[in-house]
C-alpha cells in the first residue's frame, strides 16, 4: 500500500506528458506542466509513421537519386516515405524517393529522369526534382504535365557539394525545393491523397522470408536481412551494407517486388522501356514473411493497386521500397 500514492502520481505524469489532447504545443512554463513538453505527433498521411504535428506535406516531393556505386552513400533515403528502385541502362538501378513529411537533411545525389519516373510521379501527383532527362523522359514529362524542378534549366533549389565529384555532387533539401516551387508557382500546397494505405492491418499467413535477394545484374545485387528486434529489413548492395551518409544501414519496413515487362526503347536501345500500366504479379515482404501479390494499373493516369490475400494491401507504418523487376528475371528474386 505504501507505493499507491507515488504510483498514482507516476501515472498522472505519464498522462500529462504523452496525452495528445492535454499536451501544449509549446513548452510554456505558465501551463504548469512538469518536465519537458512532448511535441504532439500524428501519423504521416503517406507512410503512417509518427511525425510531429504540422510536418506533413500537402503534396509529395519526389526526387530522382543516383544509385551507382560512386553515388553511395546517398542522403535522405531513410526519411523518404516511399522509394522506388528501378532498372536503368548498364545493369544499374536508380531510385525515385517520395517525400511526404518534412525533415531538414540533405537529399542526393540527384540524377536524370527516364520516362517511367514521370509515370510514377504522375501517379502520386506532387513535384518531381531531377537533373536532365532522356529524350523520351522529356516527352513523358510534357505529355503527363508533371510539375517539376529540373536543375539543368533552373538551378534554384539545388546545390553542389564541393567534396564530391560530378555528376555525383548535386544535392537538394525539402526547404529549398518548397521555396523553389513557390517562386515558380508550382502546386506544392495542393492537397494530394496518398496512393497507398497504411495501418496496422498487416496480412497474415505468409511464408518465412528472413532473407530476400534481388539480382538486378552483376552490378546491382540487392540483399535484405530481416532484423527481428526492429522488425525492419536491413539492406545491402553487392555484399556491403547500404548506408546513408550518416553511416546508418538502410532499414525498411515494407518491401514490394513488382514484376513488369521491360524491353529496350525502340529509338535508343541502350535505354529501357518499362510497362507500368496493366497487371502482373510480385511479392510483398514485411515482418519476416512473404506474400504473393498481384498488381494492376488500369491506365497511365490510374494508381497502381496491390492485392494480397484477396484484399488491397495495407502497408505497415514505416518506409516502403518498391522494386520494379523484369518479369523475365523472376529467377533473380530469391527468398527464404
Ligand atoms: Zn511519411
Amino acid at each position: 500500500m505504501k507505493k499507491t500514492i507515488p504510483y498514482i502520481l507516476f501515472l498522472l505524469l505519464i498522462a500529462v506528458g504523452c496525452g495528445r489532447d492535454s499536451t501544449p504545443t509549446t513548452g510554456n512554463p505558465a501551463a504548469g506542466v512538469p518536465g519537458k513538453a512532448v511535441a504532439p505527433t500524428e501519423p504521416c498521411r503517406f507512410c503512417g509513421q509518427d511525425i510531429q504535428e504540422g510536418m506533413a506535406l500537402a503534396s509529395p516531393l519526389l526526387v530522382v537519386l543516383d544509385n551507382a556505386a560512386p553515388a553511395r552513400p546517398q542522403s535522405g533515403l531513410p526519411q523518404a516515405c516511399l522509394v522506388y528502385e528501378v532498372p536503368v541502362e548498364g545493369g544499374l538501378t536508380r531510385l525515385l524517393a517520395v517525400f511526404g513529411h518534412r525533415f531538414t537533411g540533405e537529399i542526393g545525389p540527384v540524377r536524370s529522369v527516364r520516362p517511367y519516373f514521370a509515370l510514377l510521379t504522375h501517379e502520386h501527383g506532387g513535384i518531381l526534382a531531377y537533373c536532365g532527362a532522356s529524350p523520351r523522359g522529356e516527352v513523358a514529362l510534357r505529355e503527363l504535365r508533371v510539375a517539376h524542378l529540373n536543375e539543368i534549366t533552373n538551378s534554384q533549389g539545388f546545390f553542389r557539394r564541393s567534396e564530391r565529384r560530378a555528376p555525383y555532387n548535386l544535392y537538394t533539401d525539402l526547404d529549398r525545393l518548397l521555396a523553389a516551387a513557390e517562386r515558380r508557382k508550382l502546386p506544392a500546397a495542393e492537397k494530394r491523397e496518398p496512393v497507398f494505405s497504411t495501418g496496422p492491418n498487416a496480412p497474415i499467413g505468409g511464408e518465412s522470408a528472413a532473407q530476400v535477394q534481388i539480382a538486378y545484374s552483376g552490378e546491382a545485387l540487392v540483399e535484405y536481412v530481416f532484423d527481428r528486434q526492429s522488425g525492419l529489413y536491413l539492406r545491402s548492395v553487392n555484399g556491403k551494407p547500404h548506408r546513408d551518409d550518416s553511416g546508418s544501414q538502410l532499414a525498411i519496413r515494407n518491401l514490394v517486388i513488382q514484376f513488369v515487362n521491360i524491353r529496350p526503347e525502340e529509338t535508343a536501345s541502350e535505354r529501357l522501356d518499362l510497362s507500368l500500366a496493366g497487371r502482373g504479379e510480385g511479392y510483398y515482404f514485411a515482418g519476416g514473411q512473404s506474400f504473393p501479390l498481384t498488381w494492376n494499373k488500369k491506365s497511365a493516369a490510374a494508381p497502381t493497386r496491390y492485392t494480397v490475400n484477396g484484399s488491397e494491401l495495407v502497408f505497415s507504418p514505416g518506409t516502403t521500397w518498391i522494386h520494379l523487376v523484369s518479369v523475365r528475371g523472376r529467377n533473380s528474386v530469391l527468398f527464404r
